[in-house]
């Protein structure tokens, strides 16, 4: 077992037997479980629209180069800058270059997991660059010293009390804030650091093809402010984001508002087709799109996984898993938590080192379920698994283990070798890893030959 897996299975261990952690956990997907059925109901025939909406991504990835082209060149003509980069360090090379030729200091950030996965704030610190996070969520985590604890709500793990203490102990605030309160404190915090920054970076929800723009969805306007205050904005975008056309937007932005949060738009949704252009009074002078491949291309190139891109990020799959709910959104070590993070993890970043996330579920198919581009998540789960063997990533004792159970299961004679009670000794004993974190098999004491003799004699 490598670093990883043994580290992934500790804390989730501890997490697992957090009860606290997980009363908060069940408080918020409580509340999100209750306002997803209203958001649905703004589709005539939601499915319909999933179907349509899977279509549009199946559309945009099959022809990723040609939307991808066409993007470019769009935006490209109103005086953005695109630049692709394979990795992270090819972008990250690239932000460090702007943010030097413009003397960067200070730079406003709003919620992007992209820049999560390149790990820009750590590189920036080290550039003596101050990142600042200006989505209120990830300014707590921020503030924390932590991760995004999950792709759409990044401090879900943090109750009212916690947040109003950690603002307390970093901020200096009074203790017991109400929300609102602790709103207005970020508020003012960050209100001076928009004005200070001399960058702005985003993401982008969507890049959509036909205009050349890219689409942002949040909730408290911080991404319009990070992209239009600054004179220089960057936006950082993995390349799987593509949808066709403008129109598609009509169908993705509902979706992505009720499967994220059980709205049925979101608050703030802004396109962006370009810096500031002559006669325009708002807007960066600058606009640069990094578009970014970093292991997307081996989920492209894989057929089975590849429907993984359709991916629209909006969580529903992690509010729905068993395990997620149990162990949390950290206990993964990855950008991408949940079912969707164990999907593609395995992909982006080796079959080696994570194809342990690809084992960590009961397969129960909630996330299929409730996904809104319909991603077949728990089957490729199964597919990395078969792809992690075929690899030979799977260790000696497991093949061994398998085989011999399946030359069993094969065989009448030997599934009749032995009693009840020592075939329960082989494998909760002899197989010690079995019983872990399971409780113990218990092999009925009769064969099926036996019981089948004894009810034909009657
Ligand atoms: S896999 Fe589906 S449910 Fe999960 S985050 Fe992506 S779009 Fe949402």
């Amino acid at each position: 077992m490598n670093d990883n897996a043994t580290s992934f299975i500790a804390k989730s261990t501890v997490r697992a037997a957090d009860l606290e952690h997980r009363r908060k956990i069940n408080f918020n997907i409580g509340r999100y479980n209750a306002v997803v059925p209203q958001g649905k109901k703004q589709f005539d025939n939601v499915m319909l629209a999933r179907e349509r909406a899977k279509n549009a991504k199946w559309e945009a990835i099959e022809h990723l180069d040609k939307y991808l082209e066409e993007f470019e060149k769009k935006i490209t003509t109103r005086g953005a800058k695109v630049i692709w980069a394979e990795d992270a360090d090819q972008a990250l090379e690239v932000i460090g270059k702007i943010c030097k030729e413009r003397n960067c200091k200070t730079l406003v950030k709003s919620k992007s997991m992209v820049t999560e996965e390149i790990h820009l704030n750590h590189f920036l610190a080290e550039h003596g660059i101050e990142s600042v996070e200006t989505d209120l969520g990830e300014y707590i985590q921020q503030l924390d010293g932590e991760p995004p604890y999950h792709i759409v709500t990044p401090a879900m793990h943090k109750s009212k009390e916690d947040v109003a203490k950690l603002f307390a102990d970093k901020l200096g605030t009074a203790p017991g804030l109400t929300p609102e309160e602790l709103t207005l404190v970020a508020r003012n915090k960050l209100r001076e650091k928009y004005i200070q920054a001399e960058i702005g970076v985003t993401g982008a929800n969507f890049i959509v093809a036909d205009i050349g723009g890219i689409a942002v969805t949040e909730n408290e306007g911080n991404a319009r402010l990070s992209c239009a205050w600054p004179k220089t904005h960057i936006a950082i975008v993995g390349i799987e984001k593509v949808i066709p056309s403008l129109q598609d937007i009509a169908l993705f932005w509902p979706l992505l508002a009720t499967y994220g949060t059980g709205q049925q738009v979101t608050v703030y949704n802004t396109i962006v087709t370009g810096p500031k252009q002559d006669g325009e009074t708002d807007g960066p002078e600058e606009m640069f799109v990094i578009l970014l491949d970093n292991g997307r291309t081996n989920l492209l190139a894989n057929p089975k996984a590849r429907e993984a891109l359709d991916c629209i990020l909006c969580g529903a799959c992690l509010n729905a898993c068993p395990v997620y709910k149990n162990i949390g959104g950290h206990a993964y070590e990855t950008t991408y938590s949940g079912p969707i993070g164990k999907v593609i993890t395995p992909h982006l970043r080796g079959m080696d080192e994570y194809k342990h996330l690809s084992y960590a579920s009961s397969l129960c198919g909630n996330c299929t379920e409730v996904c809104p581009v319909r991603i077949n998540l728990h089957e490729i789960l199964l597919e990395n698994r078969h792809e992690a063997v075929v690899q030979g990533a799977s260790s000696v004792a497991e093949r061994i283990a398998w085989k011999t159970w399946k030359a069993a299961s094969l065989s009448r004679t030997m599934m009749n070798m032995g009693s009840g009670k020592m075939k329960n000794w082989v494998v909760n004993k002899v197989f010690k890893g079995w019983t872990t974190h399971r409780s113990e098999l218990d092999f009925s004491q009769k064969t099926f030959n036996q019981m089948w003799k004894e009810r034909n004699e009657k």
